[in-house]
């Protein structure tokens, strides 16, 4: 599934903040956000900026770059996007505006998005040098990694619910697929979205260190998915002295579907390949969001910096109606995306 960074949502729920008369907090799906207090009542749709999201340089948002004392509205800055706030000590993740402030069809219906109508861009991390050259599109039987986030999609709990589940860390560097594409043979290493020329590139470096070509070579079904984490890639917030692999997926090019959590681990292992530290297992899914939003912060071991969330899944692979594809999602740390944002 898709991210929406803009879309039709509907106020679940609004709440006073302490101490301030003039903003108060709307729940949106499982998102908070602070809104102009009696714009929205409960059941109100709205427009729904997500964390992330670019929104298009219009004269009504204008005020999110401009100052109050500014005498006319400001272009947008270059780095502008919408983030993780404190507001007067409230949460605040994404922005609520009323649809009658756009100029949108009349037929819209909650969920419905609006990120390519109303022309919202996201942002991206900066990307680290030593990614190497396109070689190909990425292999078509395998597919990118990608987590939702559970406040965008909250029935996902309810899906998992009472379920065998494990949690893990999730590792901040960046995504690499390890396959062989079956129909030329060709062992390929990929970033989040194509394949990589060989040479002196993370993937290429990390596929080396690991021989993950020769493990790949006697099971040439399975694609291994994971994070490369180390020195100049998104701050190195793991604290490694050199380059690492993280895996966290093998997939069956030929069964067209993922290994379960037991299988994955024993085939890893028998590879020597480090897998991504689990921070909970059990045999009954039953967090909260809440409860979740509490694990996921914490420091990466040895160091002092915030880690970047985790990880959820089934021990055994589900599809999710909700998320239209595998039952995993990710939640991410508050306190790591309220300090990245600063
Ligand atoms: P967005 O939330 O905007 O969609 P994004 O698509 O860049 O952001 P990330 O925040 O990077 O996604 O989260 C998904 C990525 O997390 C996966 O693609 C994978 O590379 C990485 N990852 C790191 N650790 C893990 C883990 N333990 N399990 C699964 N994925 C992990
Ligand atoms: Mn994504």
């Amino acid at each position: 599934m898709e991210r929406k960074l803009a879309s039709v949502q509907c106020v679940l729920a609004l709440h006073p903040i302490e101490n301030a008369d003039a903003i108060e907090l709307a729940q949106i799906n499982g998102w908070q956000c602070v809104v102009k207090k009696g714009e929205f009542a409960v059941g109100s749709l709205g427009v729904f900026f997500e964390i992330d999201a670019i929104p298009p340089e219009l004269p009504q948002l204008a005020f999110l770059w401009t100052s109050r004392t500014a005498e006319s509205p400001r272009p947008r800055p270059e780095s502008f996007r919408i983030k993780t706030m404190r507001l007067r000590g409230a949460l605040s993740q994404g922005l609520l505006m009323p649809l009658a402030n756009f100029d949108l069809p009349e037929s819209l219906t909650e969920g419905d998005d609006l990120t390519a109508t109303l022309g919202v861009g996201k942002w991206e991390p900066p990307v680290p040098t030593g990614m190497g050259d396109w070689r190909a599109p990425f292999p078509p039987l395998v597919r990118k990694t990608d987590e939702m986030r559970v406040q965008s999609v909250p029935g996902v709990l309810d899906e998992l619910h009472g379920l065998p589940y494990v949690i893990t860390l999730k590792c901040d560097g960046t995504s690499a697929t390890y396959c062989i594409d079956p129909r030329t043979d060709e062992f390929h290493a990929c970033g989040r979205n194509q394949s990589i020329t060989e040479g002196a590139n993370h993937y290429w470096n990390v596929a080396r260190k690991y021989e993950i070509e020769a493990v790949l070579r006697k099971f040439p079904n399975f694609a291994v998915q994971g994070e490369i984490c180390g020195p100049g890639i998104q701050k190195n917030r793991l604290g490694l002295k050199s380059m690492e692999f993280f895996a966290f997926n093998v997939y069956d090019q030929q069964q067209g579907k993922y290994l379960n959590h037991d299988d994955t681990r024993a085939f890893l292992e028998s590879a020597n390949l480090p897998a991504v530290p689990i921070v909970e297992e059990g045999e009954g899914f039953a967090h909260t969001q809440e409860s979740l939003l509490a694990l996921a912060e914490g420091k990466y071991d040895g160091t002092s910096n915030e880690r970047e969330g985790i990880v959820i899944r089934p021990k055994t692979e589900r599809n999710s109606l909700l998320l239209a594809g595998r039952l995993s999602f990710k939640v991410i740390s508050n306190r790591f995306l309220l300090k990245e944002g600063e």
